[in-house]
């Protein structure tokens, strides 16, 4: 059983405690299915939330939380650049999987640090600090731990990733039940499934964010090239070191 209900201080020994139950955490697991990671989180982790883009592939681990819960706590953040399709697909398949605790972030100080809303053409990590990784940041605050559908396919700076992670300087515990997965198989569980696919897939758009900085995969291209395309960056910061926003690496 999971116990990651204990809030653990994020300094000292307590982090060198934390880390060791994390990779306690992913030798149990190891070879454990997906649908047993999100389960055994869910079910047994404290205070956890899904935290989920309505991207291409995201309808998988939100069925795998509705099949669990459905009132897992899922947090989308709007950074209202979206593509509308991605704000409708987020209210069909809410709906679709009868998913009951949606919870839509939204930055709270957008008109005064972007009143014009070009600062993603000047500076996108500040762009995405200000509304993705500051905001999703306050929404976890109250929070243990978080799932997401991060993959070891999708970049190189994803490639060693474990199904349990600590989260660096914030106590919690990320949660990664896809992170074996390769792209056959998130095929073949939205098929097995019948779950509905994002429309922006079939325009050849594999990996989708926000509107002004996503653009259409040629084919053989990266899944991830149309993301930020011609810029160093491939991540849109949510990840923390001592409860702050990190850049992650360069494009792979
Ligand atoms: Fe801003 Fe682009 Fe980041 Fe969206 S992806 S928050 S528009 S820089």
């Amino acid at each position: 059983m999971l116990d990651l209900a204990e809030k653990t201080p994020v300094d000292g020994p307590d982090a060198a405690a934390l880390a060791a139950r994390v990779a306690d955490l992913n030798a149990r697991y190891r070879h454990h299915s997906a649908t047993a990671v999100m389960q055994g989180a869910l079910q047994n982790a404290g205070k956890i939330a899904l935290v989920s883009s309505f991207g291409a592939e995201s309808v998988v681990l939100l069925h795998m939380a509705a099949v669990t819960d459905r009132a897992t706590p899922v947090l989308f953040i709007d950074t209202e650049m979206l593509f509308t399709e991605t704000l409708v697909y987020q209210s069909e398949v809410s709906e679709r999987l009868g998913l009951s605790n949606v919870q839509i972030i939204r930055a709270d100080d957008i008109t005064a640090r972007d009143p014009d809303g070009s600062l993603h053409r000047r500076d996108t990590d500040a762009c995405c600090a200000l509304r993705k990784t500051e905001p999703l940041n306050r929404a976890l605050a109250s929070y243990d731990g978080w799932i997401t559908g991060r993959k070891r396919f999708q970049s190189g700076t994803r490639a060693a990733l474990e199904f349990f992670e600590v989260e660096d300087g914030t106590g919690r515990i990320k949660v990664n039940p896809l992170a074996h997965w390769a792209p056959e198989d998130v095929r073949a569980y939205m098929e097995e499934n019948r779950l509905p696919r994002h429309p922006l897939v079939a325009k050849g758009y594999p990996s989708i964010g926000c509107a002004p900085c996503t653009s259409p995969v040629a084919k053989g291209e990266d899944p991830r090239a149309g993301r930020w395309r011609n810029q160093e960056k491939d991540e849109c910061g949510i990840h923390f070191v001592n409860g702050k926003m990190v850049r992650t690496g360069a494009k792979s």
